[in-house]
């Protein structure tokens, strides 16, 4: 059960954090954050630019730099820092869980199982902290060598507003746990949680100059990040688009290392011999979890032919009963859209879909005035070439494609620029194994969804991005190997 929640939290910090204490950026500019709730302001913010990037790197460096506290911390009290960050964060959930709803919109419930998930992120990355260890190799001729696997130093990380408090720990945890320092910038529409969590960062101990947080939009303090000379690695989260543009600023501004996790449209596979009840509400819930507003959510329901009618009345009942509605209420399952542009980019798509001769199984519409809320859409007879099938809608819309044929599948199913995930519905074993290895994507999901986990990988094949996030594989990431050769002297040479 989630802690009680706060329907009008304090907001307590605004500023940026730098060096360990809240600051005004320096052009003294400020933007609005909205609830998207009420479309009401909860508060200004400040606006970090590039000359609050250009501090954050310098604290950074004065922290990173070799002989400092930071640096010559046991790698154990590193991983002890984050397990403590972990328990303030465990603490005050009601709090993060209440901002993290207002700014964003999403049920509280879901908002504290967010902020329950960055914990267990953050435990795994403690345990890793002193674990972190390379190899000793026989090399040819007399020699000793062995492997170190350091920081890769300053990292820019880059977030969006779909899961904000998670991703910002997300990021935070693997860099911190391989000794690196890090600048993150928290999308502009949820700037909230990452800003409270300064305070405990502070409070857990790390030194100033660890983490830098500044608020700010994606072209001006976002862009000051993939550029700055100084910085030496950059991850991001968000959109292909801007994905490309960061790839391409990090390799002209100084080759930084760059991992990217991108947008998807991932398909979900229905075959006629599972238990339908059960993979239409996996499918369902693959889709229409945090208002559809997920990187890897099953947006390409293929159903196979011998049970499609079936599976589209059974979805539309569902979607039509989905309760949405006030974040705060326990029973609601879906609050608003993030913010009036993809409120607009959402209906568009789903006009698109209606002219293009897809059918409204349910759904289809805005709901009230009040906030940005769409109905849980359904649409069937969709095909491959609608731009609903093909573009990532980001927002409770199914749709619903039939096939008939395992190979035929196969090849629609990885006929997409994206290859975030994917996910398989059938009890035969043969076939389940068969689907794993030829769909393209970072994740396949055989009688399940979206079952992500810090201990497993995460991350896209083609157009949904570059590496891997959670995990070891997420760890390395963060770090650069060297090669150390030490001549052993021979007593007869
Ligand atoms: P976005 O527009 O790409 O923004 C993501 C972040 O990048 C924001 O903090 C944004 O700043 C910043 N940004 C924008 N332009 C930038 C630039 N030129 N240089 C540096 N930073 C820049 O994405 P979004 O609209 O927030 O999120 C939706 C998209 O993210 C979807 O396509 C979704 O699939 C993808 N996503 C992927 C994953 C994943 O794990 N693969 C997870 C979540 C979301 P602002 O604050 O100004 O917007």
């Amino acid at each position: 059960m989630p802690p009680l929640p706060i329907r009008n939290p304090d907001v307590k910090y605004t500023q940026a954090f730098i060096n360990n204490e809240y600051v005004n950026c320096v052009s003294g500019k400020t933007f609005p954050t909205i609830n998207p709730t009420t479309k009401q302001k909860i508060a200004d913010v400040q606006e970090g630019d590039k000359a609050d990037v250009d501090k954050a790197v310098d604290a950074a460096k004065a922290a990173f730099k070799i002989g400092s506290a930071w640096r010559r911390m046991d790698a154990s009290k590193r991983g002890a820092l984050l397990m403590k960050l972990a328990d303030l964060i465990d603490r005050d959930m009601g709090y993060i869980g209440s901002l993290e709803t207002i700014d964003n919109g999403k049920p509280y419930k879901n908002a504290c199982g967010d902020i329950g998930f960055a914990v267990d992120i953050l435990r795994y990355y403690a345990g890793w902290a002193d674990k972190i260890t390379g190899k000793t190799i026989p090399i040819n001729g007399d020699y000793f060598c062995y492997t170190r696997h350091e920081p890769v130093g300053i990292c820019g990380q880059i977030v969006p507003w779909n899961y904000p408090f998670m991703l910002f720990i997300l990021k935070l945890a693997p860099a911190l746990a391989s000794g690196c320092v890090s600048i993150l910038k928290p999308a502009e529409q949820t700037p909230l949680t990452a800003l409270y969590a300064g305070a405990l960062i502070k409070e857990a101990g790390f030194p100033p100059g660890v983490v830098g947080i500044i608020p700010g939009y994606g072209p001006t303090a976002g862009a000051a990040i993939t550029n700055h000379p100084d910085i030496n690695k950059v991850s991001f989260t968000g959109s292909t688009e801007v994905g490309q543009l960061i790839q391409q600023a990090s390799g002209m501004s100084n080759l930084k290392r760059t991992s990217l996790e991108l947008g998807g449209k991932s398909p979900n596979i229905v075959f006629g011999d599972v238990d339908l009840d059960a993979a239409v509400a996996w499918s369902h819930a693959a889709v229409m979890e945090n208002m559809g507003q997920c990187c890897v959510a099953g947006t390409r329901t293929f159903v196979h032919e011998s049970i499609y009618d079936e599976f589209v009345k059974k979805s539309a009942a569902m979607a039509s009963n989905r309760i949405v509605g006030d974040p705060f209420d326990e029973k609601t399952q879906n609050g608003p859209q993030i913010d009036d542009v993809q409120f607009e980019k959402i209906l568009e798509l789903i006009e698109s879909g209606k002219k293009e001769g897809a059918k409204v199984e349910c759904g289809g519409e805005k709901m009230g005035d009040k906030g940005y809320y769409i109905q849980p859409t359904v649409f069937s007879n969709v095909q491959d070439n609608m731009r609903i099938a093909k573009e990532e809608i980001f927002g409770p819309v199914q749709q619903i494609l039939k096939f008939s044929d395992e190979d035929e599948v196969i090849e629609r199913a990885n006929n997409t620029q994206y290859g975030l995930g994917a996910a398989v519905f059938t009890n035969d074993i043969n076939r389940a194994l068969k689907f794993a290895n030829s769909l393209q994507a970072g994740s396949v999901w055989i009688n399940c969804n979206l079952a992500i986990t810090p201990q497993a990988p995460f991350g896209g094949f083609k157009m949904s991005g570059i590496g891997r996030e959670y995990s070891e594989y997420g760890l390395q990431e963060y770090l650069e190997v060297k090669n150390v050769v030490i001549k052993i002297p021979q007593k007869n040479s």
